[in-house]
């Protein structure tokens, strides 16, 4: 494949869609956490708090809307919100198709500790219509999910007349795309310009069965919240104690609980704090990995060397070994869910293969694997 790129600080390779590298081939994210040290913070919490005191004067039943997963950011923005900023909360929560065990466990300590709580769940069988062609179009079927979970907390602010919407983690910032869609400042209601969110909910309209009212939950109208002035704000943004692990240590002081006894090699990463509600999406990073040449793991080896927790050698180590695994029930669950065949996942994920592949007789290589390889012989 050409052109392809490891960041020479973190290990991210240049196949994730919308990244920036600069001419040093140093990522955005990495950029981001260089940038990160020349902020002044404490500006910035004066910002954050003049921001809360205006909200609180709109008078209105609630302050904020919190969108929440009941995963790790949820909890941090929460008690943040709560009792940092004193702000009223109304918590909003996307339920996934197939919450897991874990994923209803978090919800509940956090509805627990003492907040109102609003469950979404759109209409299943809309919901399964939209799985099922997201992931023969674009094999990726957390797509329709993402678009829900993001717009339910401003289709609420909208409807309640509440004047701030908090949001968590700005991913153009932490995975580095911060030159697509939303950019760099605290404005959180441009959520709908996310890489994730870009191709538009109006897709949808040409699936089978799908009407423009069933997606109802799947968008928001920013004018009418902007009309209302409305403010959506990144949490991340404002706060200089923002990271992967930081965010899981501050939640579990609060109850929040990752995977007990989990094998690296069933979820594709080390990582027992992530993406806990559901279990499409191990799958869903599989995909990725076949897409693009990188999962979960990969994503995590970042987030910890960008952190300086590991080196790029253990970094390394961890990526052969569990990037892009998928334990085989998770898969065959999924193929029941969108009611396919295994041989028909199957040969719609090699339509989607990525140029970083190279078949060598039954087997594929990946070029991305063979960089690393060379990478960890230098260190
Ligand atoms: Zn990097």
């Amino acid at each position: 494949m050409k052109n392809l790129k490891i960041c020479t600080k973190c290990i991210q390779p240049n196949t994730r869609p919308g990244i920036f590298f600069n001419e040093d081939s140093v990522c955005g994210a990495c950029l981001w956490e260089k940038e990160k040290k020349k902020i002044d913070w404490s500006e910035r919490i004066v910002e954050l708090n003049k921001i809360a005191h205006n909200a609180k004067q709109e008078n209105a039943m609630y302050d904020c809307v919190i969108g929440v997963s009941g995963g790790k950011d949820s909890t941090k923005q929460a008690i943040t919100a709560r009792d940092t900023l004193g702000l009223r909360c109304l918590l909003v929560n996307y339920q996934p198709e197939d919450i897991t065990k874990i994923g209803m466990d978090n919800i509940e300590n956090l509805k627990q500790l003492g907040f109102d709580v609003i469950s979404i769940r759109p209409n299943p069988k809309i919901m399964k219509k939209l799985v099922k062609f997201d992931f023969f179009e674009r094999l990726n079927p957390v797509k329709a999910t993402e678009f829900s979970l993001y717009s339910s907390a401003y289709i609420i602010a909208e409807k309640f007349h509440i004047p701030l919407v908090i949001q968590g983690e700005n991913p153009g910032l932490t995975v580095g795309t911060s030159l697509t869609g939303v950019g760099k400042d605290a404005d959180a209601l441009k959520a709908y310009k996310l890489q994730t969110l870009s191709n538009g909910w109006k897709e949808y309209l040409q699936v089978e069965g799908v009407s423009e009212k069933d997606l109802f939950l799947f968008h928001y109208d920013v004018s009418k919240l902007i009309n209302q002035n409305a403010k959506g704000i990144w949490l991340q943004y404002f706060l200089q104690e923002w990271s992967y692990r930081g965010n899981a240590e501050f939640s579990s002081k609060f109850g929040f609980k990752g995977r007990d006894n989990f094998r690296p090699e069933d979820i594709g990463t080390y990582v027992s704090f992530g993406a806990l509600d559901s279990d499409i999406v191990p799958v869903n990073q599989m995909l990725k990995f076949i897409k693009f040449g990188f999962g979960f793991c990969m994503d995590h080896v970042c987030y910890d060397l960008r952190d300086g927790l590991i080196d790029k050698k253990k970094a390394i180590e961890l990526v052969l070994k569990y990037d892009g695994k998928c334990e085989e029930r998770y898969i065959e669950e999924f193929c029941n869910y969108v009611e396919i065949s295994r041989d028909e996942f199957d040969k719609t994920c090699e339509k989607f293969r990525g140029a970083m592949w190279i078949q060598e007789n039954s087997e594929y290589r990946n070029q991305i694997h063979d960089l690393l390889k060379e990478i960890y012989d230098k260190e």
